[in-house]
């Protein structure tokens, strides 16, 4: 993993307030325009005491932070993992108003962390850590207010615990406080696999449609969490896609005829990584992502190709799955090196779409059937991509940018209709 430090271009908020001022150049949006997005509207920083299970107390930090509400109620995932802190969270929850806007979905941005190691930590603990984040967040949150949902090395089971906790406070069933739940307490049909599945319509139509990725791509995968695993599953399902690699936190692996994805997958879930899977080549992380692959996929964290390793990268095609894997250095270099990096406020937006349609069935209180839900999903997704490829034509710019200038502006028109600019 590329150290943030030593490439000197780790700050993620730094890099992406570094996008918006190239965006808004390019754009000609004025500065003072831009002044509103330099900053989050709120910030909650939490400090809260959890019993572990040999009964000491552990404090454990975590963070809210609502970064724009001018499209609607701020929406973004809760992430539990050691490097957690504040200037990560306000990218994080920009990025998702960006996101939000991209996907034209009537939302602001936020996110939210805890900063902890949960792989230390046993069943029983993480759902005392999950309640006592919401019980901290509970006034500062609600189904018009700002809407959490899962994130890195958080799940639908953590989603359970912490509605749970939210409605005990509240008295009465608040299930649209938060998202990326259960179905059995109000989830929908699926969000487990949103995230993947929209990322994997856009390949599919830059394939099928552009012809901007060639026959049977051959497809590097790092990270095999939630959304490395199912996109892998997806393309393999459909067919037509070669997996040639995948990584997870142990490692990677490689066979350049193809993996066997569906065997990979019952390794994983039996021995917890992909590494040592029979009859593959083993790489690390770094080599992975150097591999000479039509499509490469990070789907990890961010920061991973940086100025440090950018002119190593040999894929033609990157699909941001993760947020922030490219840092502002490395685009240029990418950009120059004619790599298309499809950005992550576009990529991954098929989660927090299929959190919005969650969202809808909770407050009307009707659910729909699975195939709805990926009719939709597909439709949203490619809506939005061809919504950036127009703004990539127009300003003949790179889809990052593109992406950028969308969503500023609908965010700009936004304070400006409510008088805020
Ligand atoms: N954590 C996901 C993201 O980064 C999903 C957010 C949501 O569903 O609100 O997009």
């Amino acid at each position: 993993m590329a150290d943030a430090s030593e490439t000197g271009n780790g700050n993620p908020f730094e890099n992406a307030m570094k996008d918006m001022e190239k965006a808004g150049e390019i754009a000609n949006i004025p500065l003072e325009s831009l002044e509103v997005l330099k900053k989050p509207k709120r910030v909650l920083n939490v400090t809260y005491p959890v019993k572990m299970d040999d009964g000491k107390i552990k404090y454990f930090e975590a963070y809210r932070v609502q970064y724009n509400d001018a499209r609607g109620p701020t929406k973004g995932g809760i992430r539990f993992h050691p490097n957690v802190n504040l200037d990560e969270v306000k990218a994080l929850s920009f990025w998702m108003a960006l996101k939000c806007a991209v996907a034209d979905i009537p939302y602001g941005g936020a996110k939210g962390g805890v900063t902890l190691n949960p792989k230390e930590y046993s069943a029983t603990e993480i759902e005392r850590v999950s309640r006592g984040y919401m019980r901290a967040v509970h006034s500062f949150i609600g189904p018009m207010i700002d809407i959490p949902a899962p994130d890195v090395y958080t799940n639908p089971q953590i989603m359970a615990w912490m509605l749970d906790e939210y409605e005990k406070i509240e008295g009465k069933h608040v299930p649209a406080v938060i998202t990326g739940k259960p179905v059995e307490v109000g989830g929908s049909k699926g969000r487990g696999s949103s995230t993947s599945m929209g990322g994997a319509y856009i390949l599919r139509h830059m394939k099928d449609e552009m012809d901007m990725v060639p026959d049977n791509p051959s497809v590097a995968i790092q990270g095999f969490g939630n959304v490395g695993l199912n996109i892998a599953n997806i393309l393999s399902v459909w067919g037509g896609y070669k997996i040639v690699a995948v990584s997870d936190s142990k490692g990677g692996i490689y066979d350049k005829d193809g993996l066997d994805v569906k065997d990979v997958i019952a390794q994983k879930e039996s021995k917890g990584t992909v590494v040592g899977f029979p009859g593959t080549k083993k790489i690390t992380n770094e080599e992975l992502l150097e591999l000479d692959v039509d499509v490469l996929v990070p789907s990890a964290l961010e920061n991973q190709i940086t100025k440090g390793n950018a002119d190593k990268i040999k894929a033609k095609i990157i699909l941001e799955m993760a947020n922030g894997p490219v840092t502002f250095d490395a685009d240029k270099i990418l950009h120059k090196r004619g790599c298309v990096v499809i950005p992550d406020i576009l990529a991954n937006a098929g989660g927090v779409i299929v959190s919005y349609f969650e969202w809808v069935q909770n407050l009307k209180g009707f659910y729909w059937v699975e195939d709805e839900v990926l009719l939709k999903l597909e439709q949203m997704m490619i809506d939005a991509f061809k919504n950036v490829l127009e703004h990539v034509e127009r300003f003949s710019t790179d889809y990052r940018t593109a992406a950028y200038i969308l969503a500023i502006n609908r965010i700009l028109v936004a304070e400006q209709m409510r008088g805020s600019l």
